[in-house]
């Protein structure tokens, strides 16, 4: 950490910083310059105590010196992590990745018409939740195991890999032995122990930014992940809570170059639960691939109309079929590709 004290900042004000700086058994340097001084602070790798120095009379900034998030940070790997599924699908890098499917696994009629849809459609991932509890107790709660089987067969069986949801550790190992990418989503976050769990597995991870999480604690998240050796990690922008209801969320896209200018990890966008609104995905798909995403996972439903969860904001079969080849033309357009 690093207290730059104001112009005008008095000798008496600068060595109560010192004082309360040593009092927290951090070691002070102080660097004068011509117009400012500033103090150096060092000692332990928690600066937190820190924080509220300044607070203090006389000080200007204090501005933390080392990333607490140094796996995830582009100074540490300065090349971008390009993650390999197999069979040509790929996550980061030039090419795009469509990752796309139903809210949550419904039958099996419904998995298998949505892998056909999103396959035809151009998507590599056929994205569904199966062990997601709705937000309210008495909604569809998802088919488990069984939704797991399900969702791993239509993938297989149209050529797709698949991704769902690790909603606690309890369901970590079935997950695994079915999903080709684990996604801890946005309510999840936070959720260290499982942040903690999913770095000690070996397989790919899409974490969703929680919804009130800044970019700062979006990348310690991230580095929970890395720091128990996974580094096959996928970053998420899907929509944050602002004092904005006409959408569901607000879909951060400022968070795509922010992310990209300070992580090597892909960032891709979820314009979905981003907007909540079928009409919004397309324009808001069409600019994440404009600011720098590496992908996008979009619900994409067989009949929207009658979906267990999250109907309003799951494409059709023809809209996601036409926004797909929309976003080619974006993507060409910023020298990316969707294959
Ligand atoms: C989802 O993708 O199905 C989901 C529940 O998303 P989020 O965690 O972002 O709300
Ligand atoms: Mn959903």
């Amino acid at each position: 950490m690093i207290i730059v004290m104001q112009p005008g900042s008095t000798e008496e004000q600068r060595r109560d910083v010192i004082r309360e700086i040593e009092a927290l058994e951090y070691k002070a340097h102080v660097i004068y310059g011509v117009e400012r001084t500033v103090v150096a602070c060092v000692g332990h790798e928690d600066k937190t105590p820190l924080e509220h120095l300044r607070s203090m009379p006389g000080v200007e900034q204090a501005i933390p010196i080392l990333k607490p998030f140094k796996l995830a940070s582009l100074e540490t790997s300065p090349e971008r992590t390009e993650i390999d599924l197999g069979d040509g699908v790929t996550i980061g890098g030039r090419r795009l990745t469509l990752i796309a499917g139903p809210g949550a696994v419904e039958s099996e009629e419904q998995v298998h018409a949505a892998a056909r849809a999103v396959k035809a459609g151009g998507a590599q991932i056929l994205r569904a939740t199966v062990f997601q509890p709705g937000e309210n107790p008495y909604m569809f709660q998802g088919l488990r195991e069984d939704g797991l089987r399900l969702l791993s067969e239509a993938a297989r069986s149209n050529g797709l890999k698949t991704l769902t949801e690790v909603a606690s550790i309890r369901d970590l190992d079935i997950c695994l032995e079915y999903a080709d990418v684990l996604m801890l989503g946005a309510r999840n976050c936070a959720n260290f122990p499982l942040l903690q769990e999913i770095g000690q597995v070996r397989k790919p991870v899409a974490l969703k930014r929680g919804m009130a999480i800044k970019l700062s604690e979006y990348l310690q998240a991230a580095e929970h992940v890395l720091a128990g050796g996974n580094y096959e990690l996928i970053l998420c922008e899907r929509g944050i809570r602002t004092f904005e209801d006409a959408t569901r969320f607000t879909l951060d896209l400022n968070a795509v170059p922010a992310l990209r200018a300070q992580t090597h990890l892909p960032v891709i966008v979820d314009p979905s639960h981003g907007t909540g609104d079928r009409r919004l995905v397309g324009p808001m798909a069409k600019a994440a691939v404009a600011c720098g995403a590496d992908g996008l996972m979009l619900e994409a439903h067989p009949d929207p109309q009658n979906a267990e969860l999250d109907g309003p904001q799951s494409l059709a079969p023809n809209e996601f079929e036409a926004l797909v080849a929309e976003l080619r033309k974006v993507a060409a357009a910023v020298d990316r590709e969707i294959v």
